[in-house]
């Protein structure tokens, strides 16, 4: 009896310091995504970037250095390991600062800036010294091909901001998209803050009209997946489905209260941040629809 006990303690023992040493991620991780020879994902935090290492150079993206100047000396050192060719482009997803703050070091390895001309024109407004402004300027479609691979960077409309440039590498059939595709989520306050429904549909149909399988979001999908033509899908649904509920709540008088209480669609509740988000992204939805904000 004593022998038992004994052990079921040792067992809880030993049950307890697993449990207390859960991993806790890494701060960074630089991975290749699968089915490609040189696209990889660099993960600073919460936040990733993708790039392309070519025998020409590398092409590279969101610095990713929002309150934390050390994560692009980290992507650039990261990159190092893989190449030592020049880091000959960098290209900014959109204009917000949580992904695009910390360029200037990569503008000392001779990188070339590359945005979309509504980003500069936010950027000129503010000047962040942070945000060094692009230097090239893309309105609808832009194509580079450095060392054999082809990056299309199209902007395919106002979405979660008015800046959004998807980065499509065709051959790898692979999209760097960043905050306009919430993975299995509701989109929380901060992907509406600065939106454009309706228009975000339109954008979201125009993306899935590329011949993409793969995308790479700007923060880590669910357990750190890619994200999937059908992600997409199922946004482009839930903001569809909602917008006509909220139309009618508005066309009701009931924007904004009582509409960003009232108004739920069921099948959309399981996504997550369901209850901590469905309020902001009808809010958004209201001042659409009742006063064509
Ligand atoms: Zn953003």
């Amino acid at each position: 009896m004593l022998r038992k006990l004994l052990s079921v303690i040792a067992f809880s023992l030993v049950a307890g310091a697993a449990f207390a040493q859960a991993p806790t991620p890494p701060l960074f991780a630089t991975t290749k995504v699968e089915g490609t020879e040189n696209v990889y994902i660099f993960r600073y935090q919460n936040h990733q970037a993708m790039f392309v290492v070519t025998p020409a150079g590398v092409i590279a993206t969101d610095p990713i250095s929002y309150g934390r100047p050390q994560a692009a000396k980290a992507y650039i050192d990261e990159i190092r390991k893989i190449t030592k060719a020049p880091i000959r482009y960098l290209i900014y997803s959109h204009h917000h600062d949580d992904h695009i703050a910390g360029g200037a070091l990569f503008k000392k390895e001779g990188a070339v800036i590359v945005a979309h001309r509504r980003a500069y024109e936010r950027l000129f407004q503010r000047r962040n010294a942070d945000v060094p402004l692009p230097d090239q300027i893309v309105d609808g479609q832009r194509t580079i091909v450095l060392g054999g691979t082809r990056l299309d960077l199209v902007y395919t409309g106002r979405n979660h901001s008015d800046s959004s440039l998807v980065m499509f590498l065709p051959k790898e059939k692979v999209i760097f998209a960043v905050d306009f595709n919430s993975l299995g989520a509701i989109p929380s306050r901060l992907a509406v803050n600065d939106s454009y429904p309706e228009e975000w549909q339109a954008s979201l149909k125009r993306t899935l009209g590329l011949a993409w399988e793969k995308m790479i979001p700007g923060h880590p999908g669910p357990g750190g997946r890619l994200g999937t033509r059908k992600d997409m899908e199922e946004q482009l649904a839930f903001f569809t489905e909602l917008s006509a509920e909220v139309k009618k709540a508005s066309e009701g008088g009931k924007c904004f209260d009582p509409a960003v209480k009232e108004v739920r669609i069921p099948k959309y509740q399981t996504l997550t941040g369901h209850d901590a988000n469905i309020e902001w992204v009808i809010h958004r939805w209201c001042g659409y629809w009742g006063r064509g904000i």
